[in-house]
């Protein structure tokens, strides 16, 4: 195929929400560097974080779409939507799509994402069958929506973020529902076993089993209807007892068994690959200078985030660096804070949450009212927070994330940590309080600052502050503490400077 004729620009694999972000980031320094990307989603780039309510039936996918089709159109970004990268020449510097096209690049950036890691179910070699449905995309969500029509029973394989979110949604929906989880205790990964079981107890309320320390070892496959191969149940190893495998019936089930970089393509090219693809600071590949990596697909020092801030946060980096807006860019590592989007549960984690009182370096402060459904704890080490769990009462949540990110040094009122305004002190989360360099927004790294600075730039309204900074645009648990902060802005201004 002859590319010779196109200008050598910037080519990007991956319209999720790392690629698409970067693009409209490099547009908002550089208007004229030939910028073409390809997303094998055949549509607009979304908000992924955001499919747990699409789930739930708290937002319609046409809601979270994050770059207009028409956007890329006005402003000369060549939009390969639908087409799938299908091989990386770096000898040549071109890439070849699944619609048979060829692009050549100066800067190559993958952005490639994650799949769903299916386990490796006896009879689903060639695919799930009818009523299994992994959880990663917008028409794998859908695609649950419409099993859960009809369906009774629902089985979900997988008891982390996302399993959980799958599973509130479903029994939103009516659904009968079971967590099957292999370990001890739920999201084990962000808390520890004391919030794992408040958080089964407050999720059974609300219609949500949990079974613990579940071996799944297969699906229960009915292959005789006319429509095909259907699931029907998720069976357990055979207990130490002896007899047949357990069958958990279900006519819908979810696999939420967590994710896999999507390192394939790379990998094929002969990129340095890890877990992820391996860069530096710079977010460059370890292999070739001329390709960068971001999101979930790289790797940098021996990590992988699952998290978008992170993602966001070198999607600007990047931007800085190729369009030599910010030669000095680097993206050094990030905090990782996760917050629950069930309805009825509230549940922030962050950092180090595993520490008992045994741990003499560490000092715990810790709550738990389980008839209540609440668990507080946070780790605290030389007098900084780096952990903290927050469940069933996250009033405080935003004042812990900024001690954390910034490792901050603790307040001398410890209590208000947990109980905002005890004592008559005025709340640690209140406005008035918050500094200025504060992150209001963890995943777009909006500060208080600039919240009151789009406010003195005209914005009057949350949704105008949140539009113009991004600010709760991306999990949306900060959106409160935007309106907090607005309102106090408002009234600031209508009372009379004495
Ligand atoms: C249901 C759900 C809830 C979540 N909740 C949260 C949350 O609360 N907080 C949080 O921080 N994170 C959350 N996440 C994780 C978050 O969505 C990811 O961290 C984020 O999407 C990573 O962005 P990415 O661009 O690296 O990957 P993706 O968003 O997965 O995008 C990668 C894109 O690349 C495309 N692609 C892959 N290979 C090719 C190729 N060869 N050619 C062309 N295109 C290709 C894929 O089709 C995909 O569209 C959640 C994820 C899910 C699924």
């Amino acid at each position: 195929m002859n590319t010779s004729a196109q200008p050598k620009g910037m080519v990007v694999v991956g319209n999720g929400m790392a690629g698409s972000r970067f693009v409209t980031e490099v547009r908002a320094r550089d208007s004229r560097v030939p910028l073409t990307v390809y997303g094998a989603e055949p549509r607009q780039p979304y908000n992924r974080v955001l499919l747990s309510n699409v789930l739930a039936g708290r937002s319609r996918p046409d809601q979270i779409g994050l770059v207009d089709p028409a956007w890329y159109g006005d402003n000369a970004v060549d939009a390969r939507l639908g087409v799938e990268v299908v091989r990386i020449d770096r000898e040549a510097g071109v890439v070849h799509g699944s619609d048979g096209g060829a692009v050549p690049y100066e800067t190559l950036v993958l952005a490639t994402g994650s799949n769903s890691f299916v386990p490796p179910f006896p009879g689903t070699e060639g695919g799930l069958p009818a009523g299994a449905v992994a959880f990663r995309t917008l028409d794998d969500c859908r695609a649950i929506i419409e099993a859960a029509r009809g369906a009774h029973r629902a089985v979900v394989i997988g008891g982390g973020l996302l399993g959980i979110e799958a599973a509130r949604g479903l029994a939103g929906r009516g659904l009968d529902v079971v967590v099957l989880h292999r370990a001890g205790h739920l999201m084990e990964r962000q808390l520890d076993p004391a919030a794992g079981k408040v958080l089964a107890r407050t999720l059974r309320l609300l219609g949500v089993r949990s079974r613990l320390g579940a071996d799944v070892t297969g699906l229960r496959i009915d292959r005789d209807g006319a429509a095909g191969p259907r699931v029907t149940g998720v069976e357990l190893a055979a207990s130490a007892g002896g007899g047949g495998p357990e069958v958990v019936e279900a006519d819908l089930v979810v696999v939420a068994c967590g994710v896999r970089p999507e390192v394939g393509l790379a990998r094929a090219a002969g990129l340095e690959v890890d877990r992820g693809i391996v860069v530096d600071e710079t977010l460059r590949s370890v292999t070739d200078p001329s390709v960068r990596a971001l999101g979930e697909c790289s790797q940098y020092g021996g990590t992988v985030y699952g998290l978008v801030a992170p993602a966001w946060e070198q999607a600007g980096v990047l931007a800085d660096l190729v369009t030599g807006t910010d030669a000095a860019a680097r993206f050094t590592g990030a905090r990782e804070i996760t917050r629950l989007k069930a309805a009825g549960v509230d549940l922030v984690s962050m950092g180090e949450t595993h520490h008992g009182d045994d741990d003499p370096e560490v000092e715990i402060i810790q709550y738990a009212d389980a008839g209540r459904g609440t668990y507080k704890k946070v780790s605290i080490r030389d007098g900084r927070v780096i952990g903290a769990i927050l469940l069933g009462e996250t009033g405080t949540a935003g004042t812990l994330t900024r001690l954390y990110d910034r490792a901050a040094p603790l307040p001398t009122d410890r209590l208000s940590l947990f109980f905002p305004g005890l004592g008559g002190a005025q709340p640690v989360d209140s406005p008035v309080r918050i500094p200025d360099g504060a992150t209001i927004c963890n995943c777009n790294n909006v500060s208080k600052g600039g919240i009151r600075a789009c406010w003195e730039g005209g914005a009057r309204t949350a949704d105008e502050v949140c539009a113009r900074t991004r600010a709760g645009t991306g999990c949306g648990g900060c959106r409160d503490a935007v309106e907090g902060i607005v309102s106090w802005l408002a009234e600031r201004e209508s009372v009379p400077a004495r």
